[in-house]
């Protein structure tokens, strides 16, 4: 785990990159910032989370540590230790946490819950949806620190770092470290409610758009050319042929539009 600061004293905002180690936007969009070191209005901690999977470029050495939270100082896994002290790290901060994913290419924010810090921030973000994990925070960094996840596009891709970069200075703004204004927008709600399991197979397809809706009767995917066709209409959220072993991603509902400004509501 590496940590920097920009400004002095304790802060209580965060910015986390490499929870997963294949995926290396965040980590360019720290290292371009600190290199800037721009005058900040309030202190900000940067934290490079899984440098050994990183280094190796892969998801995770163990186990997946966006599933290994609290974690243990004692754990048997590298990640399960790493949990633990990433936590403790993070303190009380409110902490924004960058992914890139193998299933879509916009950004999109990743919350615990429609909290009022979530309807806050997340409008402020060059964000196309938001997503509620529903069942699924179980282990997220989320179930144990505030945090807004981004996922800032397609993994290992020139354009998820741009947008990383672009994404962290839109928080950064947002929760007043630096100067300036943002741009606020319209985002679609959407829970996730099921896995969308995957067989073994040698060659999975998609045929749908994430966050497009699926009507029932529809084939949506395929396993070695066996279909799978929807038995009730659902949103597809973070499902691709690859980016997951055992699920092709999952089903979502849309919840509602948060509305630009409408914490003060
Ligand atoms: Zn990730």
């Amino acid at each position: 785990m590496k940590v920097a600061q920009l400004g002095s004293g304790t802060p209580e905002i965060a910015v986390v990159a490499g929870v997963h180690g294949d995926e290396p936007c965040g980590v360019r969009a720290i290292e371009r910032l600190l290199e800037e070191a721009p005058a900040v209005k309030r202190p900000v901690k940067f934290v490079i989370a899984n440098e050994l999977a990183l280094e190796a470029g892969v998801r995770h050495v163990d186990e997946d540590l966006n599933r290994a939270f609290p974690g243990d100082p004692d754990a048997a896994t590298h990640e399960g230790r790493l949990a633990h002290q990433l936590q403790a790290e993070l303190g009380d901060c409110l902490c924004f946490s960058m992914h890139s994913t193998q299933s879509h290419a916009e950004p999109f924010a990743i919350v615990r819950e429609v909290s009022e810090m979530a309807r806050t921030i997340c409008p402020q973000l060059p964000v196309t949806s938001v997503v509620t994990t529903g069942p699924y925070a179980g282990g997220r960094l989320f179930t144990e620190i505030e945090t807004i996840e981004v996922e800032c596009g397609l993994q290992g891709s020139e354009a998820a770092a741009q947008n990383a970069n672009r994404l962290t200075r839109a928080f950064l703004t947002a929760v007043d470290v630096l100067p300036g204004t943002t741009v606020t927008r319209e985002l679609p709600v959407f829970e996730l409610v099921d896995r969308i399991e995957k067989d073994a197979a040698d060659r999975y397809e998609v045929f749908v758009e994430n966050f497009t809706r699926v009507e029932a009767g529809a084939t949506f995917a395929a396993a070695d050319g066996r279909e799978q066709v929807a038995s009730d209409p659902f949103y597809p959220v973070l499902m691709s042929p690859y980016g997951y072993r055992d699920v092709f991603g999952y089903t979502a509902r849309k919840l509602e539009t948060m509305a630009a400004g409408s914490a003060a509501d």
